[in-house]
């Protein structure tokens, strides 16, 4: 279907084609396309625009990257379709793998998302949760997403889970490891449990966290992250749906 470019909600549509895409390249399930729908609800309410409280917030998600040990970025269908692009930059050029990691395990699903990952260069070796040699359980977490790689997830002190279900952030968070995520819904489990809530379009977030990746240095990241307080961003940004709508 062809969308007009001047169509004011251009964008919204073509990322809805894109998923209706990913959904019959067996890349995203039925329920990615509802849990985008949730997404897109917060969006409208945040005026699908990048606010402060997340930019503080991607800021501290750089700086807990570039401490970590062993980082991880998760990858589910919805962030494999919108931002694959940005997902293999960042995981190139910082040597943070890609981990598929996923609730409903269709067959032949991880083999679409590894397959589709690696057709924008992402580099082989860093891609985890498509080898089922490597799989390991994880009890911390009740559903199939508990099946992570013994390489990514299992081992990683700081793992990015953008779209996700609270149970699996609060299992991550029982294994002691510094949970990003990203979610446009501030009242979801993920973002109350998560360390470092990013409210905001996952399609606007990963371009501003490579710039901060780009640049932010070990000494700025510590400093950061000592005055950093995930409880006052979530705050922010209820404050900001309120008052944006509170005027209209
Ligand atoms: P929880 O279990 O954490 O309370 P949930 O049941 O809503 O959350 P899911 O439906 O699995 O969890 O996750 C989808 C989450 O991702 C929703 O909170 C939704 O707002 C958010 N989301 C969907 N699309 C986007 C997007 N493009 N960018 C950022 N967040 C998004």
């Amino acid at each position: 279907m062809v969308i007009p470019d001047n169509h004011p909600r251009a964008k919204s549509l073509h990322e809805r084609h894109k998923l209706i895409e990913g959904l019959h390249n067996n890349i995203l399930t039925e329920a990615g396309l509802i849990a985008h729908g949730r997404g897109e609800a917060f969006d409208y309410l945040l005026h699908e625009q990048t606010h402060r409280f997340a930019e503080k917030a991607i800021k501290a998600a750089a700086s807990q990257l570039i401490l970590a040990k062993h980082p991880i970025i998760s990858v589910n269908g919805n962030t494999a379709i919108l931002i694959p692009e940005d997902m293999v930059r960042i995981a190139n050029k910082h040597k943070i793998p890609l981990e598929i990691n996923l609730f409903y395990r269709k067959e032949g699903r991880v083999e679409a998302i590894k397959n589709h990952l690696l057709t924008f260069g992402l580099d082989p070796n860093l891609l985890f949760g498509c080898d089922n040699s490597q799989y390991i359980e994880i009890q911390e977490i009740s559903h199939l997403r508990r099946i992570v790689d013994r390489r990514g997830i299992s081992i990683a002190d700081v793992v990015v889970v953008p779209l996700e279900d609270g149970d699996r952030t609060q299992g991550l968070k029982k294994l002691n490891k510094k949970v990003i995520t990203v979610d446009l819904n501030p009242l979801s489990r993920t973002s109350q449990t998560a360390d470092i809530t990013i409210v905001d379009n996952i399609t606007r977030v990963f371009t501003l966290l490579e710039k901060e990746l780009d640049l932010i240095t070990r000494d700025e990241a510590l400093e950061y992250l000592k005055k950093y307080d995930n409880q006052v961003i979530l705050q922010e940004s209820l404050r900001q749906i309120r008052q944006f709508n509170e005027k209209n």
